[in-house]
């Protein structure tokens, strides 16, 4: 990032509002250009949830090509493509490599500090804006604006007044609250005419209506390696093998979660969703057939399962609930279940508990450079816009660049 030596610019005053990983990648750009920056952020601390992603290893960003990696923000590709022009996966590798923080690319494709954890990165973060000048004001709650245009933030001290230029909110989705992001902008913005979309859970698990026998005996286990089948909201029959999870309101886990925003769209749309799993992948049905139509020798069903289709306690768990358990009497049914056994969702987890939240500050409510048409000189950054993506370090990336975007058209701005 180029110092900009521009005497206009460093008179210019610009508030920073959420100081997660959007909010303090603006606040490092706006800086370097050397305009004085204010950031403010609720909770007593900034990055609380960029903390916790480290606890999942910090998967940073993917190692995904372009424009495979665009494609991940579903119908928004076109436009995030624009931010990830200016910020990608190796200019975020090389910004973490700033702080001495080298990165490897997982089996997965997922891109993680080598030493999986987002504390270093963060501190090593937030003491380099502080001694690049970044004020830091912690407990300062926004809650919308003056009639005279000044910002209006609650303190521990009551409410204050905040005059900027310009300012930049990055106050993220919905998802777990308890870390600062509660979506409580939604209203003020609305109030300003700015259009939005309503938040939503994404990347989540569904629940599914399990009988006490199985929630009891099966809560907790995983279900590996299944191949999931649905279709997307064009009608086109899709499938993804991968790992999930039975929890004890339904399932879950990054297989789920990786089909969350199609399962969910679907469900709005329809008002139901039926996703089917093989649970045998790599297995024909006609030798599936085959081998369970051999004698049982006076073993048990459950045990005739697991010796002639390799099916553990809860893969044979699950298709006692959806056959019944007198499932053994059709041996037919059994293998056609197998590899397509129907689950029906009933609905996705509440936004509270998942990893981030589709909905927010519609792209069309802004302008390229991520400015507020209803609010001229407020940008917006981060999850807090109305994208999604699955988990595997698209979420982050889309942060840092809709950031640094931002801030990129603040000081445009700045300079009109
Ligand atoms: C458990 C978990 C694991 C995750 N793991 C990963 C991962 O490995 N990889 C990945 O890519 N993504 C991951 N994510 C998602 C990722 O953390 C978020 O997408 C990202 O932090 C969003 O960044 P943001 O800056 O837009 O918002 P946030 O990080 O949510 O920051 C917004 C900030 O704004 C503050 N704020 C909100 N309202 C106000 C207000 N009115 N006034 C002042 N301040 C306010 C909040 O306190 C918060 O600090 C994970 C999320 C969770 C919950």
């Amino acid at each position: 990032m180029s110092k900009l030596a521009d005497t206009d610019l460093a008179q210019k005053r610009v508030a920073v509002i959420g100081g997660g990983p959007a909010g303090l990648f603006a606040a490092e750009r706006l800086r370097s250009a050397g305009v004085a920056v204010d950031l403010y952020e609720a909770k007593g601390s900034p990055g609380r949830k960029f903390l916790i992603a480290g606890k999942g290893g910090l998967n940073l960003t993917h190692s995904d090509p372009r424009p495979l990696f665009d494609s991940r923000y579903r119908e928004r590709q076109a436009q995030i493509a624009h931010w990830l022009d200016g910020f990608d996966t190796d200019a975020l590798r090389r910004w973490a490599q700033g702080f001495g923080v080298e990165t490897y690319v997982g089996s997965s494709g997922r891109v993680f500090p080598v030493d999986r954890k987002a504390a270093p990165l963060l501190r090593g973060w937030v003491r380099r804006l502080k001694e690049r000048g970044v004020r830091f004001h912690v407990q300062h709650r926004w809650l919308g604006w003056n009639d005279d245009g000044s910002l209006r933030m609650a303190t521990e001290d009551g409410e204050v007044a905040v005059r900027a230029d310009a300012t930049v909110l990055a106050l993220g989705g919905g998802s777990w609250p308890q870390l600062g992001s509660d979506g409580s902008w939604m209203d003020v913005l609305q109030q300003r005419g700015v259009d939005t979309a309503p938040l939503q859970s994404a990347n989540c698990g569904f629940d599914v209506d399990w009988t006490p026998h199985f929630q009891q005996r099966h809560a907790g286990a995983p279900l590996k390696p299944v191949v999931a089948h649905w279709r997307d909201l064009d009608g086109q029959p899709q499938q993804l093998q991968g790992e999930c999870v039975i929890s004890e309101y339904g399932i879950e886990g990054s297989l789920i979660y990786a089909l969350a925003a199609d399962l969910r769209e679907t469900l709005n749309r329809d008002g139901h969703v039926t996703l089917e799993l093989d649970l045998v992948p790599g297995r024909e049905e006609s030798r599936l057939l085959a081998e369970l139509g051999r004698p049982r020798k006076g073993r048990s069903f459950g045990e005739h399962l697991r010796r002639a289709a390799g099916l553990d306690a809860v893969k044979a768990g699950l298709l006692f609930e959806v056959l019944g358990k007198d499932a053994g009497n059709d041996i037919a049914a059994v293998a056609r279940t197998l590899k397509r056994l129907p689950l029906r969702l009933l609905r996705p987890r509440p936004m509270a508990e998942t990893i981030s939240t589709a909905g927010g500050v519609r792209l069309e409510a802004m302008n390229e450079a991520l400015m507020l048409n209803a609010v001229p000189g407020v940008f917006c950054a981060g999850e807090m816009l109305d994208w999604e993506a699955p988990t595997g370090g698209y979420l982050l990336t889309a942060c840092y660049a809709s950031g640094l975007r931002a801030a990129e058209g603040v000081i445009h701005w700045l300079q009109r």
